[in-house]
């Protein structure tokens, strides 16, 4: 017997005692029914009880409430008790995601909370998706995560599945694809399966839908997917989606779903800001296995990270292509210094080179100023915010010589004539004001 053991049970037989103390049952009554099950799991979020009868697990489920109050006593915290029926207590497996003719992947084991790099950008939908991993049902509901293509949403989705899969050992987990999600209510409705369809998700504790713009205009599947909403939400259970822009901006979902949307909490994920990017380029290398038999030079690093850090995905494609070239062109020491790097790379930045690097001084300005994309991007007034903007149009133009019309597509779509007006503007303050002069070398210094 394991220490645990011995302490679960010292907790069973004391917990029991408290049940006959509220004499609810009657003492030879409740001895049948509990000699047969046992704690068989306990952490912060969850006591699994397992019971090798079924008859006494049918009894013992309707007493749930009274558990925990039992357990809160003893423990002096209200933990939810989850019943499982289990012949001859044979170990209970580690509960695998949902998958079944309408539910056609797994969660990715790959994408865990472990593995994912936290930084500025990204942290807001980390600690949401940590706290909705942790408190299924009870604190945003649903969760709605945001971002563009390649900057982790589907890393988050599978991470939180993977934690509840990890620490709440009956509880069911779902992964969709909203695309696999539309075809599913197609192919459903022709087979005159939909009752079925929406019943396999109505089992779930968490539903985890990917890239949930795809419902747009997909009137029917709107429908289903509005009453499978509603019947999880209802009863408490957790609902996380992703899309790859806000609920509001999505053309083509209905306002009630939007609102629906709205009533739980809404993160966006931004592209990677420079120290995330190293951080992140880092973990890529050291897991991976070409890439350990090889020296990166920091600056390297630093290369990839100010030049590819729109995306992860992009981030991660300029490591695969930087292994494949140093295997076609090794050197006699195993090192990928900035010559070979820059080799590599050499058709990709040209070809890229205005719109990559306005986006390169406009992320540098964000960072001496801690905004994010979207601030400097946005119709705000904030001076701060203008500043920064007005700044980062002027370097543009001063180190790009970029056109005023490209500098302006990437500061949310602005014309030519304010990209002029700011540039005019910085131009004046730089003669007046000493303290803005300043800012501008030290930002000059960091691109
Ligand atoms: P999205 O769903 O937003 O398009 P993914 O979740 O598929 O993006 O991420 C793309 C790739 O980048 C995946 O390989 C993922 O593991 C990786 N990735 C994204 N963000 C991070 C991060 N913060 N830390 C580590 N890897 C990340
Ligand atoms: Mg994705």
């Amino acid at each position: 017997m394991t220490t645990n053991d011995f302490l679960y049970n010292d907790l069973w037989n004391r917990v029991q005692k408290e049940i006959a103390a509220t004499q609810i049952i009657e003492e030879g009554v409740l001895n049948d029914i509990y000699h047969h099950s046992k704690i068989v799991e306990m952490s912060e979020n969850e006591i699994l009880i397992s019971s090798e009868y079924y008859v006494s697990f049918s009894i013992m489920k309707d007493h749930r409430e009274m558990l925990e109050l039992c357990f809160e006593s003893l423990l002096g915290k209200r933990i939810p008790v989850a019943l499982v029926y289990d012949e001859g207590f044979q170990n209970i497996p580690k509960n695998p995601s949902i998958i079944n003719e309408f539910i056609k992947n797994y969660v990715d084991p790959n994408y865990v909370f472990s593995n994912f790099v936290v930084g500025r950008s990204n942290s807001l939908a980390h600690n949401a998706s940590m706290t909705v991993a942790s408190n299924l049902g009870l604190v945003y509901n649903p969760l709605f995560i945001y971002g563009n293509s390649g900057l982790g949403k589907t890393h988050l989705l599978c991470s939180i599945g993977n934690y509840v899969l990890d620490h709440f050992k009956t509880r069911k987990v779902g992964y969709i694809s909203t695309l696999d999600f539309v075809e599913g209510v197609a192919k459903s409705i022709k087979d005159n399966t939909i009752d079925k369809f929406k019943e396999t998700f109505n089992e779930l504790d968490l539903l985890l839908v990917d890239d949930i713009q795809f419902l747009a205009n997909k009137d029917k599947s709107l429908e289903i997917f509005f009453t499978i909403f509603n019947n999880l939400v209802n009863n408490k259970k957790q609902i996380v989606v992703s899309a790859d822009r806000s609920p509001s901006d999505i053309k083509g979902l209905q306002d009630r779903i939007i609102s629906r949307f709205n009533q739980g909490l809404t993160v966006s994920i931004e592209a990677p800001e420079y120290e995330t990017s190293v951080n992140i380029l880092k973990q890529k290398l050291s897991n991976n296995v070409s890439a350990t038999q090889q020296v990166f030079d920091d600056d390297v690093i630093s290369f990839i990270a100010t030049n590819f850090s729109q995306d992860v995905r992009t981030l991660e494609g300029a490591i695969n292509r930087l292994l494949f070239y140093s295997v076609q062109y090794p050197t006699y020491d195993n090192r990928i210094d900035i010559k070979l790097c820059t080799d590599a790379f050499k058709d990709q930045i040209l070809e890229n080179r205005n719109e990559m690097s306005i986006i390169a001084i406009r992320k540098v300005v964000c960072d001496y100023y801690n905004l994010t994309k979207q601030q400097i991007i946005s119709k705000s007034r904030v001076k701060k915010i203008t500043d920064a903007r007005h700044i980062a149009m002027y370097l543009c133009r001063k180190k790009l010589d970029a056109p005023y019309e490209d500098i302006g597509m990437e500061f949310g779509k602005r014309d030519h004539s304010t990209v002029m007006s700011a540039c005019k503007k910085v131009e004046s303050l730089i003669k007046t004001d000493p303290l803005y002069l300043k800012a501008i070398n030290e930002i000059e210094v960091h691109i």
